[in-house]
């Protein structure tokens, strides 16, 4: 069953290195690279609930780019 929690985890991460923190961080840049970070899918405005993301689970935009491709 879903149900839709108000209260989820949201995440910032940097497009650049894929850098990530807690969206109550003051931090607007990422502190490894200077990127400006990205709270949410440039494409879709879905909001980042998971750390790690690679890509969007919503649209499947690309969020961080990876070195090694
Ligand atoms: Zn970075
Ligand atoms: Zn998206």
């Amino acid at each position: 069953m879903k149900t839709k929690s108000v209260n989820k985890e949201r995440y910032k991460l940097c497009p650049n290195c894929g850098n990530f923190m807690s969206i109550s961080e003051q931090d607007t840049y990422c502190y490894l690279c200077g990127v400006k970070m990205i709270d949410s899918c440039p494409s879709c405005n879905e909001p980042i609930i998971y750390p790690t993301s690679v890509f969007c689970p919503v649209c499947g935009k690309k969020l961080v780019a990876l070195k090694n491709e």
